[in-house]
């Protein structure tokens, strides 16, 4: 495992082995979102009973002494690295893969800091960050645990797909449940076995199949301890996005551990520029927790954080883009242009605002409604702060006077049946793409 050549030659193999199979519509993260705000129409903070931490640095974890840490049927000393491994028992037992986790495990107390990549198979950038974190780290120097798990669908990774080979999207099905479908149950042993033991997690991710991001943590801001948590990252650019109902972070969330994603580059490739930026801005974060020195200087130590949409195509054809992402756009820019090859006709796609390009899609055949370019406007890290207090106080309100239960999205405090009934119903993802979801 230590020897880092071998490892990515592995890997390039792996991905000359599968290139992208026939493109096709595949659900992001944002259009995720999109779809369970259009079909549920929701109040804009929906109430989350679960008490939440806060990322107030004093009140990190750190009164505990090190001790060694029981984890996946193995106790890992203080000051030592481990790796164990993790069986999804999906598939029969002589044949279930393990997967492998790596554990840091600091010989100074600290927090519990989680690295999950490749949830969605398809994706390298994070599988490669955190081999390069985590094999940066010193256990004797290190305060606290970090424990990454570097390829999570390892079925996915091996066919070069974002999905399960049930063709569920496992991010869709969390916190999971250990007598639901498949997917659930991988859902459920990932979060019970190793999330769970989380203070704070990062989930890594990049753009699907036909678009690309800017690098970029995805994260509710309407959470104070969540906003707090973001603005250790350094300069990364933050995006405010709620998160869906199934997908890891919204789960790690609700159940009291701060979580943000973090999004670099585009699935199927190994883009050397994200996966820096990524590895930087999660050095930075183990600086900032008080877990390890950083050994880069981040220049541009604030986040710079977005409200952002997509902008649509209003014709289906030929898309060609005229901006590249982390430009700056005026109101009424061309972004790109969508031509029908047969008729000739055409439209522009036109920026509603100024803002910023922070994910766009390829160069493509599209449909009418399809996203093509997602435009961030710019908040100040005050305006952020407050509407966070708002929300969260406004959330506080609305749960302290009455006693109605008839929000299928109130989650008892405590991982109940209402939750665990939630991640089982045929839920939102598989809706919207029907050729990834043979419904059970
Ligand atoms: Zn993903």
């Amino acid at each position: 495992m230590r020897t880092p050549i071998r490892y990515l030659s592995v890997l390039l193999a792996l991905i000359l082995a599968f290139q992208p199979a026939l493109a096709t519509e595949v659900e992001d993260e944002e259009r995720a979102l999109e779809r369970q705000q259009e079909e549920e129409n929701p109040a804009p903070n929906k109430a989350s009973p679960v008490p939440v931490q806060t990322v107030d640095e004093d009140s990190l974890p750190t009164e505990e002494p090190p001790h060694p840490l029981p984890l996946l049927n193995r106790v890992v000393d203080p000051g030592t690295f481990a790796t164990l491994h993790w069986t999804p028992d999906q598939s029969f037992g002589s044949i279930a893969t393990p997967v492998p986790v790596l554990v840091a495990h600091g010989t100074k107390p600290g927090p519990q800091l989680c690295l999950t990549a490749a949830i969605h198979g398809d994706e390298l950038n994070g599988i490669e960050m955190v081999r390069r974190l985590m094999y940066k780290l010193e256990p004797d120097e290190l305060a606290g645990t970090v424990i990454g798990v570097p390829i999570v669908n390892l079925d996915g990774f091996r066919s070069g797909s974002r999905y399960l080979s049930d063709r569920r999207d496992l991010n869709r099905y969390f916190p999971g449940n250990k007598n639901g479908s498949a997917a659930s149950r991988v859902a459920h042993s990932l979060y019970s076995n190793i999330v769970s033991h989380c203070d704070y997690l990062v989930d890594l991710h990049t753009g699907s199949q036909k678009r690309v991001n800017l690098p970029q943590l995805r994260a509710d801001l309407d959470k104070p301890e969540v906003v707090e948590f973001a603005k250790h990252f350094g300069g990364m650019t933050v995006l405010h996005s709620p998160g869906v109902t199934g997908m890891l972070r919204d789960a790690a969330v609700k159940d009291g551990i701060v979580a943000v994603t973090m999004e670099a580059g585009g699935p199927n490739r190994l883009e050397t520029q994200a996966v820096n930026y990524g590895v930087q801005a999660l050095e930075t974060l183990l600086e900032n927790l008080q877990m390890q020195k950083a050994s880069r200087f981040w220049s541009a130590p604030q986040p710079v954080f977005f409200e952002s949409e997509w902008i649509r195509a209003d014709q289906g054809g030929i898309l060609l883009a005229e901006v590249k992402l982390n430009d700056k756009v005026k109101k009424g820019q061309i972004l790109g242009t969508v031509t029908d090859p047969i008729s000739n006709t055409g439209s522009a796609i036109i920026a509603p605002y100024n803002g910023r390009v922070l994910g766009m899609a390829v160069n493509q055949v599209i449909h009418a409604g399809f996203a093509a370019f997602r435009i961030g406007e710019e908040k100040s890290t005050e305006e952020v702060e407050a509407q966070a207090e708002k929300a969260s106080k406004e959330k506080e309100k609305a749960q302290q006077p009455s006693g109605d239960t008839g929000n299928a999205q109130d989650r008892p405090a405590n991982e109940g049946e209402t939750a665990k009934a939630n991640a089982e119903t045929p839920e939102p993802a598989p809706k919207g793409k029907k050729e990834s979801d043979p419904s059970e």
